[in-house]
């Protein structure tokens, strides 16, 4: 990596959608970071990098505004440079069709593929003829590495594969004409394996910190986006990542949540197969970890033996997030869910046999396209009967380019906020009595955050089972400790809403 020869200049990362983004938006930090470039406001950035989701309307919508923005600042100022990234760039043809929309983006750039930034950036940034792009004479008209670059390229797209290429995008206004540079192809055709770039990690670790272990999605839903922008399942391996656990570890981080968009499938793919359960236990071997967290799960690849080995680890968490989306067989079948309703409950049913402290989320999708009344009803019936702790519920909302969008979008969407605030109502209750369960009990917290209000320190943190506690700090005269995000204390647990537990004192401060 060259890192030398490239003068300073500016970054801002905005960043939309789910903890993959932001775990992301944080290694793209790093590198930059290590480049010596400095963080700035978007106004003052010399290199904006758009992290993506496309997973909901409104954040690509605001992605497209922010777009349009960047357009005109490019007008005006000739030392911008603009990169994609996250799910709004999906293969080859998308990034096609953004180019042509947006000519003045730069980069179009996947988070496997950030070890292009610095060569992108050296060639690229050239502040001191103030111009953001490589001067057209330092073009060479075809290069070998171009012809090996086409080639492979070409092999790709006969491979089919779900990797793109990092692209760097033509810029005929300042470049006039198509540019391709020589670079090490990241991942190869048909490489099916993720792997991140070295170090690219986030810089400082918060005491929770995200370790994406698989990237991508197998399943189809049919009204989701992510398996066409995020590609087919790609798990990292098991060595990379123990080595970037113990350097979050190392950095400050007390909690590592492992990420992928169906998370049990970890290793699949791998050699030996090995599971999510074989990770957590090396994981647990790290002095100074405290908690592993796990998301997003999927009900069928969740075998018995995988739940009894994560149960049987200390610093496993006890929550599990299990979107169900509908309570519904019909609807399950149009999401293409690939499971039905009695096997679901089925895996839920068996994880509270395996690991009876364990608490749920899910998320649910309202208004999905042909619901009745009558299949929204068997949506509130299992919620009635999982009871679970937390449920995510969204109105559905067409994305162009899934399955769904060709089918009629026709509950009304009076009729979704409707059902959305039924859904919430039944929940709202749910979630109260289970959290009341919780008062006079004596709870493991690890401080997340500290809010200061008219002069009062309050604690703000979760416990194992991912509620959220809230605790005045103690007397700092007294207690002769200042608290810190990554401290653990034990509090007693005196109230309950619907949304969170809270305590009045600080029962014992834990040394973890
Ligand atoms: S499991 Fe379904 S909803 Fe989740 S990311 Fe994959 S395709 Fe999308």
């Amino acid at each position: 990596m060259t890192t030398t020869s490239i003068p300073r200049g500016k970054y801002h990362i905005w960043t939309v959608g789910c903890q993959m983004n932001l775990a992301d938006s944080q290694r793209i930090q790093t590198m930059l970071d290590e480049l010596g470039w400095e963080e700035a406001s978007m106004e003052q950035a010399n290199l904006v990098v758009l992290n993506t989701c496309s997973v909901r309307q409104a954040p690509e919508e605001k992605a497209h505004n922010l777009l349009a923005q960047l357009r005109r600042a490019k007008d005006q100022r000739d030392d911008l440079l603009v990169a994609l990234m996250g799910c709004m760039i999906g293969n080859q043809k998308t990034i096609d069709t953004l180019g042509k929309r947006y000519p003045h983006i730069d980069l179009f750039m996947k988070v496997e593929q950030a070890d292009i930034l610095p060569q992108f950036l050296e060639e690229r940034w050239t502040p001191i003829s103030g111009a953001g792009c490589l001067d057209i004479d330092f073009l060479p008209e075809s290069s070998a590495h171009e012809v090996e670059f086409e080639t492979a390229f070409d092999a790709m797209v006969a491979t089919p594969t779900p990797l793109i290429q990092p692209t760097f995008a033509t810029s005929t206004n300042r470049i006039g004409k198509r540019t391709v540079l020589p670079m090490a192809i990241t991942p190869k055709p048909g490489d099916r394996i993720a792997h991140y770039p070295t170090k690219i990690e986030p810089a400082q670790a918060s005491p929770s910190a995200w370790l994406p272990i698989v990237l991508g999605c197998n399943k189809v839903c049919t009204y989701c986006i992510v398996p066409y922008r995020r590609g087919r399942e790609r798990s990292r391996p098991m060595d990379e990542l123990m080595i970037e656990a113990r350097s979050l570890v190392a950095k400050g981080a007390k909690e590592l949540t492992l990420l992928g968009q169906t998370v049990e499938a970890y290793g699949l793919d791998l050699p030996d197969t090995p599971d999510l359960a074989d990770l957590m236990t090396n994981l647990s071997e790290i002095n100074g970890l405290s908690r592993i967290r796990f998301m997003t799960s999927y009900p069928r690849h969740m075998t018995d033996s995988m739940i009894e080995r994560m149960a049987h680890l200390p610093k496993v968490c006890e929550h599990l997030n299990i979107p169900v989306q509908s309570g519904d067989n019909d609807m399950l079948k149009r999401m293409k869910r690939g499971y039905s309703l009695e096997e679901y409950v089925e895996r839920i049913e068996r994880v509270r046999e395996l690991w009876p402290d364990i608490t749920l989320s899910t998320d649910i999708i309202v208004g999905f396209c042909g619901e009745t009344e009558a299949e929204f009803q068997h949506t509130l019936d299992l919620l009635e009967k999982i009871r679970f702790d937390v449920v995510h519920v969204a109105a559905y909302s067409v994305r162009p380019g899934t399955v769904a969008a060709r089918w009629e979008d026709d509950v009304p969407l009076a009729e979704k906020k409707r059902r959305l605030h039924a859904v919430e109502e039944v929940q709202a209750r749910i979630a109260l009595e289970l959290n009341q369960s919780y008062v006079g009990k004596v709870e493991e917290v690890m401080v997340e955050d500290i809010n200061v209000s008219r002069g009062h320190r309050q604690l703000k943190g979760r416990n194992r089972a991912n509620k959220l506690v809230f605790c005045p700090e103690p007397d700092t005269s007294v207690s002769q400790k200042v608290f810190q995000p990554g401290d653990f204390v034990q509090v007693r647990i005196e109230r309950a809403t619907a949304w969170s537990l809270q305590s009045d004192t600080v029962a014992v401060e834990m040394a973890l």
